[in-house]
């Protein structure tokens, strides 16, 4: 379905990152995984894709880093010639009630998780914009949707991914380029493996599903709304939740 598409997605080194761009590279996508600390995790990740066939590669960048991001999609751009599909999924968390939230966890947040999607739409959609074609997908959360306590760094980042999202939607629209974002559940990941035993419960009781999700629900969508199938939908935030917040 995405043959021959070349594919970036940040933050692959683990979790849902990890699973779309396996999922990516299984439609027969060239995939470049991007990591920031992770290198080993990385071309683990790189190479179970390259052992079932497919084609990937890990490149290191701190998508919170403007000069560094142009640096890595100029780069990809060049040696493969294009970029199809990008998955701006890189994020971080660093909880705390607002009282005691620090500056610099704040900043940090925003940093990675709004400024690195626009750091990497910018210097991805300029490729795009010449070619009259791409995906663009960005992970948001449900934090964002619903607003999260103890989150308020993190809401408003992945609120914030929303209002990218749809504005991006508008500017490149005319040129057949869909934004679109995925705003996932609580999801097992290494990023919800931390949580206490009391918010896990309190969490699940929010779900109408009754369960987490697995990255490979995730991963799913993020096909699918890398595909032609999806050429008609743009500036929409997806939820995939087990129906938290609907
Ligand atoms: P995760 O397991 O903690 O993985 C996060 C990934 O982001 C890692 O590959 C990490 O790579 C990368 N990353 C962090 N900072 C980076 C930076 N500055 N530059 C480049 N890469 C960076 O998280 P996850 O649970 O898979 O979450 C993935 C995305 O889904 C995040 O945007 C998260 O906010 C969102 N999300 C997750 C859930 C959930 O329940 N898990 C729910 C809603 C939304 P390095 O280790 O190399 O830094």
């Amino acid at each position: 379905m995405l043959k021959d598409k070349v594919a970036v997605v940040t933050g692959a080194s683990r979790g849902i990152g990890r699973c779309i761009a396996s999922r990516l590279a299984a439609e027969g996508a060239v995939v470049i995984l991007n990591f920031n600390g992770s290198a080993k995790r990385a071309e683990e990740a790189a190479e179970e894709i390259r052992r079932n066939g497919g084609k990937a590669e890990a490149i290191q960048c701190d998508v919170s880093n403007f000069s560094a991001c142009e640096t890595f999609l100029a780069d990809v751009i060049k040696r493969y010639g294009r970029l199809d599909i990008l998955v701006n999924n890189a994020g971080i968390t660093r909880d705390n009630l607002m009282m005691k939230m620090k500056e610099e966890d704040f900043d940090a947040v925003i940093d990675t998780n709004l400024k690195g999607a626009f750091n990497c739409m910018k210097f991805a959609s300029r490729q795009m914009l010449k070619q009259r074609s791409g995906k663009i997908i960005n992970i948001s959360s449900v934090s964002g949707v619903m607003g999260n306590a103890g989150q308020t760094n993190y809401a408003a980042s992945k609120a914030g991914i929303i209002g990218l999202t749809k504005a991006a939607a508008r500017e490149l629209a005319s040129r057949h380029i869909t934004v679109n974002a995925i705003a996932p559940g609580f999801i097992n990941t290494e990023m919800t493996e931390v949580l206490p035993d009391a918010v896990r419960a309190a969490a699940t009781a929010q779900i109408p599903l009754g369960i987490f999700g697995e990255p490979e629900d995730v991963a799913g969508l993020a096909a699918f709304l890398a595909s032609d199938q999806a050429n008609y939908i743009t500036g929409q935030v997806i939820c995939v939740d087990g129906g938290m917040a609907m």
